[in-house]
């Protein structure tokens, strides 16, 4: 036999029907983990993703191979966290195997969906800023986009979440175990060396007479890629993940072996391998911790040794080229380390001059800014730059001397400037400052988003270089978003408008007159309302709480943190129980209001705030009298894969963040897109929602962004408590320590801030127009006419939140790339 042959059957075998899925299925779990169908779930579902995994192969080779022949503009997306979630599903759908592998599995008596379930969440990522790195590479690969993403191969993820008495509690979460991550490749040959510490010496070559500096670093780690793939929906194009993981150089640990040590070598290799042990859980705020500072070099100098060694190796020294077939998107400040080590690559190891290498690298970086807050903002310690860069800190102080110089001349009689627009003040390295001015393009995440950053955060630099800022807002995948998870609501879709909105979801204006429509309002309906038993049957079974699938199902789901303003709604639950217990139901709206969201382990606050909707959620269901009227409930774990459920089943979203502080928000549009209504502030990509759906079909609350800057300086809490009666009681509540009768004192914190001042999120400003919001919105349920018009108005009008037009925006104005074969196109 010859090899083509056995290369063509073995492509033949591969086929996409069910009678070989199960096959395939069959001999993964018989022959290669010799165990049979009675196996746990777990090992069904590595032998199902290893037989899905096969059929991705080929067109994941042809997609590297396509890239080698041909130089091709490429983007690596930098990003320290990909919020990946579940993959089999995801896959599944875009390699057009979903129904394949449902019959295969019925032939072997197993349902897909319980599978499915086995899987664990990859969540290498916080939440939004990492969820939005996963739908851009979907998108980009759907879009036929030659797009790399670059991560770290966090052995521990987000931490779980468990509630325990009211109480936040972190477990580790093993992601890489029982069952184990199948979408993974180890890609040993393309292992690079990073480098740490030590110092620098600087000489003049006596024959050139060119000047080099020489790092004499003091360890070295290994940076192990490990590659996933990122298949386009259904177009043959599959892009590639590359994860790092850390590890100690094995000559390393032989040194001291042989010098008998074997203790300290053991220890030295931990150490290493320690560097991407951990994802730090902190959403949008920073530590400032060391071992932070070296993820982040580690992630920016193994990803851009690889691009420039991958392209060194087919293309050769013409360096001319590089900026003509390189892009480099960072995603937010945290990989902003790359514009000094491109230049000390490109002035250490390629021996360019200064302007050269400044230039070169000014032309391929580009830097997404996803927040405003002050305490997500990085800046790193000189001492620690020094100790774990010493030719990084060099190189960053250059950069800042001549862009001081620069500054000076531009505007010679304002001294303050300089110090405003510096990167390195104080002996702090402003990472923010670095990216901006490393960075030929500049994105703010919406509209509102960008125009905050040109005109608070970044004035000055907007006005050295008006034409850097761009505002691109954020967009969600509708083929994980709404096509997967909302499967009822699919076929609803398909049969009204086609189904060529899964990939141009523009197309769903095209739902508009059906909003009049009675009938379809109906079918609308009575999806939703499948949709909701099956969040109320998941409910009940993860916390035995009955919730009434025909409430109001009142939804919100993010990150807990003080300006996403959890307690804005918790306050208007107990205003809905007060009422209860006055019995002032008449024209009562039935709600469930559903709260999830992780809080950072050292953000006590938020964990604080955890505790109290557990305890409000607690004793506001265990009171009889609430029956029938409001029941709250607090799901635990909140993560990509519940959100996959919730969302569907979502009939209000809150989205009631502190005007300005929510850079743009993706939860917002996924929950529009599978028909929420939201209720919510003029804030981030809210007021693009606003502006698409129109006011009729949004309950707009709250002061605007400059109204919110006004009021810091007269905030009287005090004052606007004594004018409103609903919210004296509430606060009332708080202080009889209504919700913590065994727990005496325990939410004084949350009272203490609710009347302070200085809140900076300004809770009680709020309250009023909140309450009137929710009313209106109460109000429209009950007319289910009315609100099932805005309902699908709201799924019609999402094609702007679509992840496709974020990247093809992004492509117009920044990347420049052109597609490698043809974009994904789903049958009309
Ligand atoms: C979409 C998403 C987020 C972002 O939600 P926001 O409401 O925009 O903060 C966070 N976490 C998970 C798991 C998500 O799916």
């Amino acid at each position: 036999m010859k090899l083509e042959a056995i290369l063509a059957e073995l492509t033949e075998q591969t086929g996409n029907d069910a009678e070989r899925l199960a096959r395939d299925i069959a001999h993964y779990l018989f022959k290669t983990q010799g165990r049979t169908l009675a196996a746990p779930v777990e090992y069904l579902f590595e032998a199902v993703a290893w037989a899905v995994r096969d059929r991705v192969m080929p067109d994941w080779h042809a997609t590297w191979q396509r890239l080698k022949r041909q130089p091709t503009r490429r983007l690596y997306y930098l990003s320290m966290e990909f919020l990946i979630g579940r993959s089999l599903a995801a896959i599944a759908f875009n390699l057009d195997l979903a129904e394949p592998l449902r019959e295969a599995l019925l032939v072997l008596g197993k349902e897909i969906e319980a599978i499915e379930e086995a899987e664990r969440d990859a969540g290498l990522g916080n939440g939004g800023l990492g969820r939005l790195a996963a739908c851009f590479l979907e998108s980009a690969a759907t879009l036929a986009l030659p797009v790399m993403g670059y991560g770290l191969r966090y052995e521990y993820g987000m931490f779980r979440q468990a509630i325990r008495n009211g109480y936040q509690v972190e477990e580790p979460e093993r992601w890489l175990r029982q069952p184990a991550f199948p979408w993974e490749l180890e890609r040993r040959e393309y292992t690079r060396k990073i480098r740490f510490g030590g110092r620098t010496h600087h000489y003049i070559d006596p024959e050139t007479g060119r000047f080099y500096v020489h790092w004499d670093h003091a360890e070295v780690v290994l940076a192990v890629p490990y590659d996933i793939p990122v298949p386009g929906y259904r177009n043959g194009v599959v892009n590639t993940l590359r994860l790092w993981s850390a590890q100690a150089p094995n000559e390393f640990n032989l040194d001291k072996f042989n010098e008998g040590d074997y203790f300290e070598a053991v220890d030295a290799r931990i150490a290493a391998e320690n560097l991407t042990l951990v994802l730090y859980p902190n959403d949008a705020s920073v530590l400032g911790k060391e071992l932070r500072l070296r993820q982040q070099y580690f992630l920016v100098a193994a990803s851009l040794q690889d691009a420039v060694t991958q392209w060194l190796d087919h293309c050769g020294p013409e360096w001319h080229r590089f900026a003509e077939l390189h892009c480099f998107q960072l995603n937010d400040t945290h990989p902003a380390l790359a514009v000094a080590e491109l230049m000390r690559i490109l002035i250490d190891e390629h021996h360019f001059g200064w302007d050269e290498a400044w230039r070169l690298t000014t032309r391929v970086t580009a830097y997404t800014n996803h927040t405003l807050l002050p305490e997500a903002l990085e800046t790193w310690p000189g001492e620690m730059v020094r100790r774990i860069l010493p030719r990084h800190w060099e190189i960053i102080v250059e950069i800042d001397r001549r862009f001081r110089f620069s500054i000076q001349l531009r505007w010679p009689d304002e001294p303050s400037r300089q110090e405003r627009l510096a990167i390195v003040s104080s002996d702090r390295v402003r990472m923010a400052h670095l990216a901006v001015h490393g960075s030929f393009a500049v994105n703010g995440v919406s509209r509102l988003h960008t125009d905050l950053l040109v005109t608070t955060l970044f004035p000055d630099f907007a006005e050295l270089s008006p034409g850097k800022f761009t505002a691109i807002t954020n967009g969600v995948t509708p083929r994980r978003w709404l096509a997967l998870c909302n499967p009822g609501l699919k076929t609803l879709l398909d049969e009204a408008v086609g189904s060529g909105w899964v990939t141009d979801l523009d197309r769903l204006t095209a739902l508009l007159p059906l909003s009049q429509d009675a009938a379809f309002r109906e079918r609308f309906a009575a999806v939703k309302r499948e949709n909701k038993v099956k969040l109320a049957q998941q409910i009940a079974h993860e916390g035995g709480i009955k919730v009434d699938p025909a409430a109001l199902f009142d939804v919100q789901v993010k990150r807990i943190h003080e300006y996403k303003r959890q307690l804005l709604n918790a306050l208007h639950v107990i205003h809905l129980y007060d009422r209860i217990k006055h019995g002032e139901t008449d024209g009562w709206t039935p709600r469930v209001v559903i709260f999830g969201g992780k809080a950072a382990p050292g953000y006590a606050f938020a964990k604080l705030i955890v505790k109290f909707l557990n305890n409000v959620a607690e004793v506001i269901t265990k009171d009889p009298q609430t029956e029938g009227l409001l029941q709250v409930v607090f799901l635990p774990d909140y993560r990509v894969s519940a959100m996959e459920k919730i969302a569907p089943a979502a009939d209000l979203s809150e989205q009631i963040s502190t005007a300005g502080a929510e850079a743009s928000g993706t939860g917002n549009m996924k929950l529009m897109m599978n028909g929420a209504i939201t209720i919510g502030t003029y804030d981030g990509a809210n007021i693009e929602i606003l502006e698409a759906v129109g006011e009729a079909h949004f309950f707009r609350f709250g002061l605007l962004a400059d109204e919110v800057q006004a009021r810091r300086t007269d905030y009287d809490p005090i004052a606007i408590v004594q004018q409103d009666g609903a919210l004296a009681r509430v606060i009332g509540y708080l202080q009889r320590e209504f919700f913590n009768p065994f727990e005496p004192g325990i939410f004084q914190p949350i009272l203490d801030r609710l009347f302070s001042p200085n809140d900076p999120w300004l809770v009680l400003a709020d309250f009023a127009s909140y309450r009137a919001a929710q009313e209106a919105a109460a109000a429209h349920y009950r007319a289910p006419a009315r609100w099932f018009e805005s309902a699908v108005r709201n799924v019609a009008m999402s094609g702007r939140f679509s992840s496709d037009r974020t990247l093809i925006e992004y492509n117009q104005r920044i990347w420049h790339l052109a597609a490698i074969g043809e974009p994904a196109r789903s049958a009309t």
